[in-house]
């Protein structure tokens, strides 16, 4: 899958109004993992990340799309707080560290959430002609 021209404009309108200007998102070729709807991965160390749409990402109705790239964009702000506590974890027993990642990505997760959507409505649609957001290779 290709991001079409269209999507990767859109996601840069969201980055900037998601306060990244200073950072480069990417969106891949290759789809998000696990049927998620889409992924992100920052880049330790640099402003950069890439984000991976879901097969079924297309499928989706604009206001989910917007929504799922908004909850993507606002993980770069939460990075490095991830990278704390993941590097932390490593300094008590694997068992209670398996526990611990588990329950905080949870309520990351819910966090990121429960912020998108609650500023996704503020934020431009999804203009027409990103309906098919991404083309075959
Ligand atoms: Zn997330």
């Amino acid at each position: 899958m290709v991001p079409s021209a269209s999507l990767v404009t859109y996601v840069g309108v969201l980055k900037d109004a998601l306060g990244l200007k200073d950072w480069r998102i990417d969106l891949s070729d290759e789809p998000a993992d696990d049927g998620n709807l889409a992924s992100i991965y920052c880049w330790p160390g640099q402003r950069r990340a890439t984000l991976h749409l879901g097969v079924d990402f297309d499928d989706e109705a604009p206001d989910e799309k917007r929504h799922t790239l908004v909850h993507e964009l606002l993980h770069p702000h939460l990075h490095e707080m991830q990278a704390c506590v993941d590097r932390s974890l490593q300094l008590v027993g694997s068992q209670a560290a398996h526990v611990l990642t588990a329950e905080h990505r949870n309520f990351l997760e819910h966090g990121v959430d429960a912020i998108a959507a609650a500023i996704a409505p503020l934020l431009p649609e999804v203009p027409d002609g990103t309906a098919d957001s991404c083309t075959a290779r």
